[in-house]
């Protein structure tokens, strides 16, 4: 009989005992001690399978294709593809229908009649650390869901560290959330941190001697431009990335990320992937070899963190993804026998406000059309009420003669494709906000696209889809963009390191909101406010709750 029960004990300690020596995560006892959440802007899905064989470090991009749970197959789940829509997405695992978040900056004639407001633009929060339009300010207060990032935050009772940083203060901001410690940007002219009194009176001291040590000089100096925007110049080098992570280094040592007794959470974003893309367009070997000095680049950080987290990468989760992807620059997509355009987009918007004046105020050159930039067409809601118009008719009325304007806008342009093969640009679909308000659209992929993209802000707007490969693109079509709701702007990486994740390649379907709903899961605090992701429990071990059966490390 002992034979038989210590053999009993023998079976139960093998098929239990990994569970037993295992303590499940959970942000209340640290377990991990610090959640990063990576993103590049402007990064397609694409990239990392197509330029996998230059990556040579161990914690670069391998930390996420060697050591970590690889999603190729992730794709947005809304149409409108852009950064502040899909900073807010990462952030709070939800679409815009979701965070409200539709475009980065938009018409808002109750607070500007003569400028757009941006997405983050906050005046009762003025800036601090810069003198350079302060008062215009800066909060979360336009996202109106929570965050992973809050949600630890309001779990461990306000204990967490949160912080936000990129170059782009919508970046920074809408990816960390409203409970955030801090959310630091750069100020575009000088590349001077800053922040604002949403967060703080004044800069921290570490922050102050962060801009005054040297750190811009030595990075203007390694680009040639010692003058003249530090983002567009500086920012589109490799020398803008390291900026940007000496910067996020000062900040987890001034602040002692992943040291504390609950989860921290950093989100962090690197600007300069689209700074760079949208001049050169994604096949440009210049965006190669940023990348690659990138992964170089992260490999430095994540042996920082290595170092500075307690009991180092083991106790550190990060995601990586993408804000969107990128269209092929018009010239070259031509080039290679595809149906392509530079969208005229400020041509559409002269021609809609010409012929809307005839039909409507003869003569007086009344501004109807506000513009705003694909894929929202943001219309004057003063002038058509002005001449008895209500905003369904009012964006029927658009909405019916913009493939005509746009046909107009470029006659006589394209009798045969132009000397780079470009053609004329076409509509696809467009639908009003009204029709967009109430779900009347298509029951098809697309319409589900669609509805997830719907937003209150922007006054009265048409939304506007033209054909593939049609981009308001500079450098008559040699650099590129990204708003719509094709595969090549929906599609970005998506992948996890940490204890929890069984390294691999999955082909599943993932979407950048699974972010939020997996690390939410694994810590075991409540989803964010909207969040629609999913755990994605194939690339978890069996052991923390998920579905893999794969042995551990
Ligand atoms: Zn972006």
């Amino acid at each position: 009989m002992r034979k038989v029960s210590r053999l009993i004990v023998a079976v139960f300690v093998l098929v239990f005992g990994a569970g037993l020596e295992w303590a499940r995560a959970s942000a209340y006892d640290a377990r991990p001690k610090l959640v990063v959440v990576l993103v590049l802007d402007q990064f397609r899905g694409d990239y990392l399978d197509r330029y996998r064989a230059d990556f040579k470090t161990e914690n670069g991009f391998n930390l996420f294709l060697k050591k970590g749970a690889y999603f190729p197959q992730c794709y947005y789940g809304y149409a409108n593809t852009m950064t502040a829509p899909g900073h807010s997405t990462i952030g709070t695992g939800a679409y815009t229908n979701g965070h409200n978040i539709g475009v980065n900056e938009w018409w808002d004639l109750s607070r500007s009649k003569t400028a757009m407001v941006s997405s983050v633009q906050d005046e009762d929060y003025p800036l601090v650390g810069t003198t350079v339009d302060a008062a215009m300010g800066a909060s979360p207060r336009n996202e109106l869901a929570s965050t992973l990032g809050d949600e630890v935050v309001q779990s461990t009772g306000g204990r967490a560290r949160l912080f936000g940083v990129s170059l782009k203060d919508r970046a920074a901001i809408l990816t960390a959330g409203h409970a955030s410690q801090a959310a630091y940007w750069i100020d575009h002219a000088t590349g001077q941190w800053e922040s604002s009194t949403y967060w703080m009176k004044d800069l921290p001291e570490w922050v102050k001697a962060f801009n005054s040590g040297g750190a811009i000089e030595r990075a203007r100096k390694e680009t040639g431009n010692p003058t003249g925007d530090f983002y567009e110049n500086v920012g589109a080098k490799p020398a803008g990335v390291q900026y940007e992570l000496d910067f996020t280094k000062a900040l987890v040592t001034a602040e002692k990320l992943g040291t504390h007794d609950v989860t921290d959470v950093l989100t962090l974003s690197i600007s300069s992937t689209d700074i760079l893309g949208h001049a050169v367009g994604p096949d440009s070997p210049e965006q190669r070899k940023l990348l690659d000095a990138v992964d170089v680049q992260l490999n430095d950080f994540f042996n920082f963190l290595n170092a500075h987290v307690d009991g180092g990468l083991a106790n550190v989760w990060v995601s990586i993804t993408g804000d969107h992807g990128v269209a092929t620059s018009p010239v070259n997509a031509a080039k290679e026998g595809m149906p392509a355009s530079v969208f005229p987009y400020a041509a559409l918007t002269a021609e809609l406000n010409k012929e809307l004046d005839a039909k409507l105020t003869p003569g007086k050159a009344t501004r109807f059309v506000l513009g705003g930039g694909l894929p929202y067409v943001q219309i004057d809601s003063d002038s058509f009420a002005a001449a008895r118009m209500d905003e369904s008719a009012a964006e029927s009325m658009v909405a019916e003669i913009i493939p005509g304007a746009l046909a107009e806008a470029q006659k006589g342009q394209f009798e045969t494709p132009d000397s780079h093969g470009l053609r004329p640009s076409t509509i696809r679909h467009v639908y009003t906000k009204v029709q967009m308000a109430a779900g009347d659209l298509p029951n098809t992929e697309e319409g589900k696209l669609l509805l997830h993209s719907y937003t209150t802000n922007g006054g009265w707007w048409v939304y506007i889809t033209p054909g593939i490969n049609q981009v308001p693109a500079g450098h008559g079509g040699t650099g590129t963009g990204h708003f719509s709701p094709y595969n090549y702007d929906r599609h970005v990486p998506l992948a996890f390191f940490g204890g929890p994740f069984v390294p691999g390649t999955y082909l599943e379907h993932a979407e950048p909101v699974d972010i939020a709903a997996t690390f939410a899961a694994l810590l075991g605090v409540n989803r964010p406010s909207a969040c629609v992701g999913r755990a994605v429990t194939e690339a978890i071990r069996q052991e923390d709750g998920g579905a893999n059966p794969a042995r551990a490390r």
